[in-house]
């Protein structure tokens, strides 16, 4: 058992089920393994609400941020030009992947709170013919902003061209229907909506789409086409893979199900960060993203005052039984509250019971 529960955006509290998939050694190259990875890559294109042939699974070891790379440096060739939307360290991240990949590209910054627009997208693409594709977060975990995917998917989409879609933290927990958003190339990761544990991530992929990468990757380890080449045939990963990692997210898939699905595990989410906002905003703490565009995954607030001590607040949380998370903005001083993983309502009514003592205690001392 943990000692504490983790309300952090990934990896975060996954149930004993998930965590004893992982006490059995399998095999790679067996058959039952395989499978394992197969019945997975046809169960996130159900969450994902397309089906084969239209669309496929890829699976690709490593964090989040080795998938993302890997769909840059796959998708993307030497003669195309990327279009990449920020407002937040993950969108930035990308950028930072096609500065050292030498990708042709131009950035599409907004300020943290905000969201892009989708005029001022229409607007860049109409400018530049030479865009050909066009990568954006879909909650950005940096600060909990939920960005309009479907109205930025509708101007890719009209103007052709190739839409690439972090949903990292979002995918499994807001519903999605990747056709209908226009989304090519939706990344995510085992650690995060899912409730499985690190160690890989995932790409619902235009099939159409990704038959045309062949040879464009400049990586070998990530070259995403190469790795549909050998796992779509039978599920064989190309080399490790991780195989704790992929059983305890075949039962994290299970239990996804079992809770009622993305929608079901939307509204816990929501519910959980809808009582977390309220109960915190009566205590002073004001949250950094408006609620019209809060995602129910992660939530950015505040320090209450100049004498806030986050490592004291912190330490005290986790005396409790609960981890949160560091701030990872640079102009004002924040911390973060994660609403995923196996974490409920009386979880979250327990942490601002926690909350509300501190806020009591530090108030008479002062
Ligand atoms: C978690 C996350 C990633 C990947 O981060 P890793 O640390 O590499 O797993 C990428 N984008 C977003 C929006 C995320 O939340």
């Amino acid at each position: 058992m943990s000692d504490y529960k983790l309300l952090t955006p990934g990896p975060l509290t996954t149930t004993e089920a998930v965590k004893q998939e992982m006490l059995k050694d399998r095999c790679t190259w067996d058959d039952e393994y395989k499978n394992v990875t197969q019945v997975i890559r046809k169960q996130l294109l159900v969450l994902a609400q397309v089906d084969e042939p239209d669309y496929t699974a890829v699976l690709m070891q490593g964090s989040g941020s080795f998938v993302v790379e890997s769909v840059l440096t796959t998708a993307i060739s030497e003669d195309d030009k990327v279009l990449i939307i920020t407002n937040g360290a993950y969108g930035e991240r990308m950028v930072e992947m096609a500065k050292v990949l030498k990708l042709q590209h131009v950035v599409y910054s907004v300020p943290y709170d905000e969201q892009p627009s989708s005029i001022a997208i229409q607007d860049l693409l109409e400018k530049d013919a030479s865009i050909t594709h066009v990568a954006v977060v879909h909650c950005e975990t940096t600060t909990g902003i939920l960005n309009p995917i479907k109205e930025i998917g509708e101007v890719v989409h009209s103007f052709n061209k190739t839409f690439i879609v972090d949903a990292m933290s979002s995918f499994g927990g807001v519903p999605m229907d990747l056709s209908s958003l226009h989304i090519d190339f939706c990344i995510s990761s085992a650690n995060k909506c899912i409730q499985g544990v690190p160690g890989f991530g995932f790409v619902i992929a235009k099939t159409n789409v990704l038959e045309k990468c062949k040879g464009q990757a400049r990586s070998v380890a990530l070259d995403l086409y190469h790795q549909w080449e050998v796992m779509k045939h039978d599920g064989k990963w190309r080399f490790t893979s991780p195989t704790h990692v992929v059983a305890a997210f075949a039962k994290a898939l299970v239990e996804l199900d079992e809770e009622g699905g993305i929608n079901a595990r939307y509204k816990r989410y929501a519910d959980n960060n809808q009582i977390l906002r309220s109960r915190l905003s009566v205590l002073g703490f004001e949250a950094y993203i408006a609620e019209g565009l809060q995602s129910p995954i992660i939530t950015t607030f505040l320090f209450p005052s100049k004498e806030f001590s986050f490592e004291h607040f912190y330490e005290e949380m986790k005396k409790a039984g609960f981890v949160i998370y560091p701030g990872k903005l640079t102009d004002v001083d924040t911390f973060r509250i994660g609403s995923i993983g196996d974490i409920h309502k009386e979880d979250m009514l327990a942490l601002c019971e926690v909350i509300e003592n501190y806020m009591v205690v530090k108030n008479n001392e002062n």
